[in-house]
């Protein structure tokens, strides 16, 4: 029998009240790796509940003792991450070397973030009266939901919950259906590492437990990561209850290849860039802008490269790409490659649901290039999130970035050329979140903040020490000890000007 994926809440493991479930499928094989329970709006009322009674003694907890508890989850993945890597590569398909990365990036945060529970600073500052002493401090919020797509399934959910824990919160995460398996090992072993019961609470299920956790007035920031048009209708709903809400939504990422760029460089880095994750990955490359007189050798030295991609179950050590997450989202891809033909770009390589001995059962796609694309295409404005990318012919750098920003969103884009004063220009006038010179548009570091702007993002960043500004307010307190009536707001005569 298939192994049962169930809600975890007020630290016990449980189905979801209405008993539905659904079976969890390998994407490259087809095989059914467990059921999962179905959620709805009656076990979100249950996690918050438990939320919110776990609030006040977690949030007196000395952050360095929550940092405590966070590092020995960082422990347990180290020992386990190839356990967790394997399961991930089954249950959303991408190869082993990149879900060892997502397994990685989930200890990187861990270790990184548990480090401020020694170091959440407010700042002390000089009163405006004597005898006053003023200073200010983070607290945290109450119950965060924490809402989490399926293309980095550790690593996402990591970067929310560790702050969120960090800085005082409790916490309900609410995974993509597609991946209920590694949130719920990921819980396990925040159970395991001590985690007190409530602190931590997962629902698992569609978007009925989505929209259930954003609609909840006992929840006081939601933290979303997915598409645009899940993320704007989570924005709009935080913003009639007057909830704070931070927004990771979708791209369409761009690198600049200049006349003088490595070629070899360029054609690794962006091979890597637009089909690793099978080009699932928010920040991954999808447009190519490259100047006129090197658009041709770019397009078709990465046409050949492409295919030469190894497609195949992310479990098989020669594997170099692995399927799609689903059927819906390989329709999805295929119809946009028709889209691109009737606009009148040029199919360079593939173009269609990759076929052979192998890939039978799973949801593979071709990696494919398409040349002679027009920066308003509909398949150079709009996300098709699989192994698609675009070459684009830019009249020179000002045209390369006027391209780059011509598009409704903003996370990653990078400029490929030996020339560091054209490298600083394009670095200053791209607007988007992250800029990569000499590097594909993928590769975050937790250190640093991650996000973006315009339509992939609200502001809020996730990573480096800017997380914590989502998760935390600021306290200003105000110590009077003079012993007397010190009126503030109130003019007070300042010493005389001598003429
Ligand atoms: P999605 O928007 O379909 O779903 C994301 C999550 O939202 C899922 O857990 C889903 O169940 C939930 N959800 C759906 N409707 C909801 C609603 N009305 N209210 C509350 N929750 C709801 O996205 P996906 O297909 O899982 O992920 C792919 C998308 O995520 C792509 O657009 C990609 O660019 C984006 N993404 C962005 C980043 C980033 O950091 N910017 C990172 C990874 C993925």
């Amino acid at each position: 029998m298939a192994d049962l994926y169930r809600n975890y809440i007020g630290g016990k493991w449980v189905d979801a009240r209405g008993g539905a479930t659904a079976e969890v499928r390998n994407p490259a094989t087809g095989e059914v790796l467990g059921v999962a329970t179905q959620s709805g709006a009656e076990d979100v009322a249950a996690a918050v509940a438990a939320a919110r009674a776990a609030y006040d003694p977690w949030r007196k907890t000395p952050a360095p003792r929550r940092a405590e508890v966070l590092y020995r989850s960082a422990e347990l993945i180290v020992e386990r991450k190839e356990e967790l890597s394997r399961m991930m590569t089954r249950e959303m398909g991408k190869i082993l070397d990149e879900t060892r990365g997502d397994v990685q990036e989930a200890i990187d945060m861990t270790y990184f973030i548990a480090g401020e529970g020694r170091r959440l600073h407010g700042y002390t500052t000089p009163s405006e009266m004597p005898d006053k002493l003023a200073f200010c401090q983070r607290v945290p919020l109450g119950v965060a939901g924490l809402i989490t797509p399926w293309n980095f399934p550790l690593a996402i959910p990591s970067w929310k919950l560790v702050p969120a824990l960090l800085a005082g919160n409790t916490v309900v995460l609410k995974p993509a259906p597609e991946t209920p398996i590694l949130a719920a090992l990921y819980v396990r072993i925040l159970e395991e590492a001590g985690v007190p019961p409530g602190v931590v609470n997962l629902v698992l299920g569609g978007d009925e437990p989505g929209k259930a956790l954003v609609d909840h007035p006992d929840v006081a920031v939601i933290s979303f990561t997915g598409s645009t048009e899940t993320g704007l209708k989570v924005a709009a709903r935080c913003s009639e209850l007057g909830k704070r809400v931070s927004l990771e939504m979708g791209g369409k990422n761009a690198a600049i290849v200049l006349d003088d760029a490595d070629p070899d460089l360029v054609a690794d880095a962006l091979v890597w860039s637009a089909f690793g994750t099978t080009g699932q990955r928010c920040t991954a490359c999808s447009r190519i802008i490259a100047e006129a007189g090197v658009r041709k050798l770019v397009a078709e030295t990465l046409a050949e490269r492409a295919g030469q991609v190894r497609i195949g179950d992310g479990l098989l050590p020669q594997t170099q790409m692995g399927p799609l997450i689903s059927s819906s989202q390989l329709d999805r891809v295929a119809a946009y490659v028709g889209i691109g033909r009737e606009e009148g770009a040029k199919v360079l390589v593939g173009g269609s649901r990759a076929t052979g001995a192998g890939l039978e059962k799973g949801w593979f796609f071709s990696p494919t290039v398409f040349d002679g694309v027009k920066p308003g295409m509909r398949i150079a404005q709009e996300e098709i999130f699989g192994p698609v990318v675009d070459v684009i012919e830019a009249r020179d750098l000002a045209d390369a970035v006027a391209i780059v920003n011509g598009v409704k969103y903003g996370l990653s884009a990078s400029v490929f050329t030996r020339d560091i004063n054209r490298a600083l220009k394009a670095v200053e006038d791209i607007h988007t979140g992250i800029v990569y010179v000499n590097h594909g548009t993928t590769g975050a570091e937790v250190h640093l903040p991650f996000g973006g702007t315009k339509a992939t993002g609200n502001g809020h960043r996730e990573g480096g020490l800017q997380v914590l500004d989502v998760f935390t307010e600021w306290r200003s307190v105000y110590v009077d000890y003079s012993g007397r009536l010190q009126r503030a707001q109130i003019d007070v005569e300042r010493p005389a000007r001598k003429s």
